[in-house]
């Protein structure tokens, strides 16, 4: 979705979510953060309260964006790719540790079609950069010479708290599962503050918890064509709702737009897959999973969803077929919400 949309869409779904809700006691703000409109929606009797919930969100939010940026220096992540790239260790964070090591653990669930270690990859295609060089010809040969170098981030190791790479063609970059696994971390602050019905919501990307007034909150899945909405899911309390697109980020060439969501076998471009959803209880696993299963294509899907642990999935393909798995069951609803 072009950049200038996304404000638009993000105003979409939080109109899905709160249709039916009296606005004087559901606070909605919007924060510029991820790359993306950020919305936050807190529906607590005390106002106060969640006024200050979400400055505490933000904070935390804006902290981990500068902390896990894949290429823009002051934060830990750039730090660490630079070491590796020079081929030395490095002594991270417990925080960025653990991030880490749930990375892997997911990279490996998903067969390697989710791996946050391509970032070498991701960045020759041109997509370290906030608006992709629009026109410019990828380098193939470069991009095949990465990839054949197989960089994964099943090659980093974390012994007492220092980081190494077996493989200098490694570099992290947590655009798929960021959102996720940050949007769990800020719902977890909220609760602790004693916030108990919110919405986090990344560009469409969102966690909730508790409900709206008697009812689950209600948000709209993103159309992988246009910037309206496919549909709309119910998502109940302490659930995750993610979308990879292939829209969302491209590089156009020559009238062909290439996607941001690669295949870590060949560096090349998903191509079957419009848009995937997933639901689950953990966003780290929906926003990974959605970003695997759009590389695993019309063919694989299931077989990835049901090593990744996921049950609700629904798959746009490139010719607009729309595949849901069994578990999605009745709640989903093309139409949009009223
Ligand atoms: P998402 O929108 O969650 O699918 O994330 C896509 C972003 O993750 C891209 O912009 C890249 O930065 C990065 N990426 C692309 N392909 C992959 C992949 N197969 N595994 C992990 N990260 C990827
Ligand atoms: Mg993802």
């Amino acid at each position: 979705m072009a950049e200038r949309l996304k404000p638009l869409f993000a105003a979409l779904l939080v109109l899905l979510a709160s249709a039916c809700d009296p606005p004087e006691k559901t606070l909605h703000e919007s924060h510029y953060i991820f790359g993306t409109l950020v919305e936050i929606v807190i529906r607590n009797p005390d106002q106060t309260k969640a006024r200050e919930a979400i400055v505490a969100v933000v904070e935390l939010l804006r902290d981990q964006h500068r902390e896990w940026h894949a290429w823009k220096p002051g934060g830990e992540l750039y730090r660490i790719n630079k070491a590796i790239a020079d081929g030395s260790s490095i002594a991270v964070s417990d925080a960025m540790a653990s991030m880490i090591e749930e990375a892997k653990r997911l990279s490996a669930l998903s067969g390697g079609l989710f791996d946050p270690g391509i970032g070498a990859i991701v960045g020759a295609w041109g997509f370290h950069a906030d608006e992709p060089p629009k026109g410019r010809k990828p380098p193939l040969d470069e991009i095949r010479a990465l990839a054949a170098r197989r960089p994964s981030i099943s090659q980093i190791t974390i012994t007492d708290g220092v980081l190494s790479s077996s493989n200098r063609a490694v570099q992290l970059d947590f655009g798929a599962f960021a959102k996720g696994y940050g949007l769990d971390a800020g719902m977890a602050h909220l609760k602790t503050l004693g916030i108990k019905h919110a919405i986090l919501n990344a560009g469409g990307d969102l966690n909730v918890i508790g409900e709206a007034y008697g009812r689950p909150w209600r948000v709209g899945i993103r159309h992988p064509v246009g910037w309206g909405v496919l549909g709309a899911v119910e998502a109940a309390d302490g659930e995750a709702v993610y979308t990879s697109g292939n829209y969302e980020r491209f590089l156009e060439v020559e009238g062909v737009r290439h996607s941001h969501i690669l295949d870590p076998r060949d560096g090349m471009p998903v191509t079957h897959i419009a848009s995937a959803t997933v639901i689950h209880e953990s966003g780290a696993l929906a926003d990974a999973a959605a970003t695997a299963l759009s590389v695993a294509g019309p063919e694989a899907w299931e077989e990835v969803a049901q090593a990744m642990g996921v049950e609700r999935v629904l798959l746009v393909t490139e010719d607009g077929d729309i595949l849901q798995s069994a578990g999605l069951g009745s709640s989903f609803a093309l139409e949009p919400a009223d």
